[in-house]
């Protein structure tokens, strides 16, 4: 299949807030520079057309900012987005038309909804402002996609308050279906829920792709979940993708040092002459992306490590079709 999205180059730098200190140090010609936040560092990533990948990595990786870039919602400060061979964004941050295509699913649903709104007027909202329905049928509208996401239509007359956090994560992904998207960015969407509540709707995640023919990219860092929903699996660490190919590959034969730690640091349930939660958790934390480590990210904790990952920064290299790894030992 072709590249339905594709991300290429894309870096994003936070400016660091500057204390007086800084800039006193700034204006005497100190570097300032090093303290630049460098959240996504020159990402490729493509999305055939229907398929789900999953974006998997460690709090503070940037996978979330990444998310928020490919749906229009943030400018990267290099790169571009393309859906269909046409940007998500203009080169001077501004949304397309293309940007409707692609809709994004928030970890938060009571966050990402107006309390003072009745959810009827938040999901009409959106597609009345793009002119996808009137506001004589948006009523009808917004009691379809209820129904589409397994809630009763007259729920349209109450409040976000009045729900369950499973029924608001419902809602947040029926006002995202109601600008017709074909892509669905999911930024940790079951994280903030009850076990039982994250498979009902990891399971409508699965309904809805399989019926409005939807390409989804999944961010998460339950890897169980990623497995269960995702074609292909991304790994990124400190703003880059260190290994990338189809998720059952990786999952049975990873080849980035990283990727078989996160594998590893799952707790499983072992049933002995006692149960028993196993799990080897990876050592050291996340480097500060201000000060990334030279060389290999993840040199300082890796335990293959050699002279060479400490100086020379190792690019995602193709392994096999459709595979690759960040490694130079991959
Ligand atoms: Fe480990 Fe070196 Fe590979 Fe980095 S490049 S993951 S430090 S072996």
């Amino acid at each position: 299949m072709e590249p339905f999205l594709s991300v290429s180059g894309i870096s994003k730098r936070f400016a660091p807030q500057l204390t007086l200190s800084d800039r006193i140090a700034a204006a005497l010609g100190s570097a300032t520079e090093s303290r630049t936040v460098r959240a996504v560092d020159g990402i490729d990533l493509v999305l055939k057309k229907g398929e789900a990948v999953g974006l998997v990595g460690e709090s503070g990786c940037g996978k979330s900012t990444l998310g928020r870039i490919i749906a229009g919602i943030m400018p990267p400060t290099e790169g571009q987005v393309r859906l269909d061979g046409q940007p998500v964004m203009s080169a001077g941050g501004r949304p397309q038309k293309t940007t409707t295509r692609v809709q994004m699913v928030f970890q938060d649903p009571f966050a990402s909804l107006d309390p003072r709104m009745r959810v009827g007027d938040a999901l009409a909202e959106g597609p009345i402002a793009h002119d996808l329905v009137t506001k004589a049928e948006a009523s009808e509208y917004v009691r379809s996609w209820l129904t589409t996401v397994g809630l009763d239509p007259d729920y349209a007359t109450r409040y976000p308050h009045q729900f369950s956090g499973g029924q608001r994560q419902r809602i947040a992904i029926a006002r995202a279906l109601a600008m017709k998207p074909e892509v669905l960015v999911c930024d940790e969407p079951v994280a903030s829920l009850d076990v039982s509540i994250q498979a009902q709707i990891i399971n409508l995640f699965l309904k809805l792709r399989r019926e409005l023919d939807l390409t989804l990219l999944f961010i998460s860092h339950d890897l169980g979940v990623v497995r269960h929903l995702c074609d292909r699996v991304a790994i990124m660490y400190l703003g880059r993708i260190v290994e990338q190919g189809p998720t059952r590959q990786i999952y049975d034969d990873p080849r980035h040092p990283y990727t078989r730690a996160l594998l590893e640091s799952v707790p499983k349930l072992v049933i002995d002459d006692h149960v028993d939660v196993q799990f080897n958790p990876i050592e050291g934390e996340l480097p500060s992306p201000m000060s990334p480590p030279p060389g290999c990210h993840f040199h300082a904790r890796c335990p293959l490590s050699v002279d060479r990952c400490r100086s020379e920064r190792p690019h995602l290299v193709p392994l096999a079709a459709d595979r690759a790894a960040a490694c130079h030992l991959a």
